[in-house]
């Protein structure tokens, strides 16, 4: 049973549940502000993850920074984690087994900060946690609302560098993400 953060820290770095645990370096724990409303969740880790054993280094990390940038927010302002926390080998989408074992690991993370609003990266996230179906193209800025915690998906910041032009589309729901953390401050204030 896992009661704290340093439970599921001290599980998710010795983690054996699924195969990955075979090929990856180091297991990635979401990271962040444990304390913040805002959770963002992407699908898995990264090849400089994999070797940092940290959640967006690297070039998308890059991205994200100046995404938050341009919104007015900072790294310090979200809790940034996957759905799975070890690397997929060649960054293959996690396989169906890998994302069920691993997915204890999220609801602990999702129990303990109790967000209030959840931000899908790419569609292998959205269709995880929002529903099976979603259309990252059709439905990336929408939201919708499950107890008290509003739910939204953009585009996985590793998109933008496959195409530049995605940037604008993503900073847009990025500054509503922002609208929304600031609005849900002003009520808590
Ligand atoms: S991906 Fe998750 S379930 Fe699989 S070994 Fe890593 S921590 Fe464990």
């Amino acid at each position: 049973m896992i009661y704290t953060w340093e439970d599921i820290e001290e599980h998710v770095a010795v983690c054996t549940c699924c195969p990955l645990c075979k090929t990856r370096r180091l297991p990635v724990m979401g990271r962040g502000n444990r304390q913040s409303a805002l959770m963002l969740i992407a699908e898995a880790p990264g090849g400089q993850e994999d070797q940092q054993g940290i959640p967006f280094v690297g070039s998308s990390g890059e991205v994200l920074d100046r995404l938050l940038q341009d919104c007015g927010l900072k790294r310090e302002d979200i809790y940034i984690t996957n759905i799975i926390k070890c690397h997929p080998p060649g960054n293959r989408d996690p396989k169906e087994e890998e994302k069920e074992a691993c997915f204890p690991y999220l609801k602990y993370e999702t129990y303990l900060l109790k967000p209030e609003i959840i931000v899908c990266l790419g569609r292998v996230a959205a269709q995880r946690i929002i529903t099976p179906d979603f259309k990252i193209t059709r439905q990336h800025g929408t939201w919708i609302y499950r107890k008290n915690c509003a739910l939204t998906a953009t585009y996985h910041p590793s998109a933008i560098l496959r195409d530049a032009s995605k940037y604008e589309i993503v900073k847009e729901d990025f500054c509503e993400i922002a609208k929304k953390r600031a609005q849900l401050l002003a009520k808590q204030s």
